[in-house]
């Protein structure tokens, strides 16, 4: 049974948790954010009809993801090679010029949007930030801290993370239906082909990582 001093230490742990997030948050992504979006302005763009359409069709997100608010940026993030993206709340980061004309972009924009909620279900940035924290496994924290944060590889360890498994999963479990959608209004020689659909995580993977939507 828990006591006075479980209470106390667990209320502290709670509190430092969350100080930490808001440090983290203030201090370096949010200024992150702001540097992102100045470089990407000019390569700033809006949901299509199509995929608006296409992705209510398939009932894929809750109501709590406003898609008329979801913003990407194009050829923006330089962080690693090409073929990589960071989501922020309503907003994408693509080191790549997406046309969503292939199957691995569409699951590609599920994975990215999968990111918009989970931050939505957890309140803003700051909560997510504490539940990106929270997600690194032990030996990517050791290897941060004895390097000082120099030269961590963030790449080497994303998949790590569980809110990236959650996505994986999350865009596995949708996609067909959105590529079904996104085929019933096209016509035959426009339709846009299951060849390049990655391969979905293991049940089993997707289960350790219970999505909690
Ligand atoms: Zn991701």
């Amino acid at each position: 049974m828990k006591d006075k001093v479980d209470d106390f230490v667990d209320w502290t742990e709670d509190k430092l948790k969350d100080a930490v997030s808001l440090l983290v948050y203030e201090a370096v992504i949010k200024p992150y954010i702001l540097v992102m979006r100045t470089k990407g302005a000019g390569n700033k763009k809006s949901l299509s009809t199509e995929l608006k359409t296409a992705l209510k069709a398939a009932s894929v997100f809750p109501s709590v993801v406003n898609l008329d608010n979801i913003r990407y940026y194009v050829n923006t993030w330089n962080h690693g090679g090409s073929g990589n993206a960071v989501t922020f709340d309503d907003e994408m980061f693509y080191n790549a010029n997406p046309t969503f004309e292939t199957c691995r972009e569409l699951h590609w924009l599920l994975h990215e949007m999968t990111h918009t909620l989970q931050c939505k279900r957890v309140g803003g940035m700051v909560g997510f930030t504490r539940r990106v924290l929270g997600g690194y496994s032990k030996s990517a924290l050791k290897e941060f801290i004895r390097n000082g944060g120099r030269g961590f590889d963030v790449d080497k360890w994303h998949d790590d993370v569980h809110i990236e498994t959650e996505a994986d999963c999350y865009a596995d479990k949708y996609i067909k239906e959105f590529l079904k959608q996104m085929n019933a209004g096209r016509p035959a020689n426009k339709q846009i082909s299951d060849s390049s659909c990655p391969t979905a995580r293991s049940a089993d993977d997707c289960s350790k990582h219970s999505i909690s939507f």
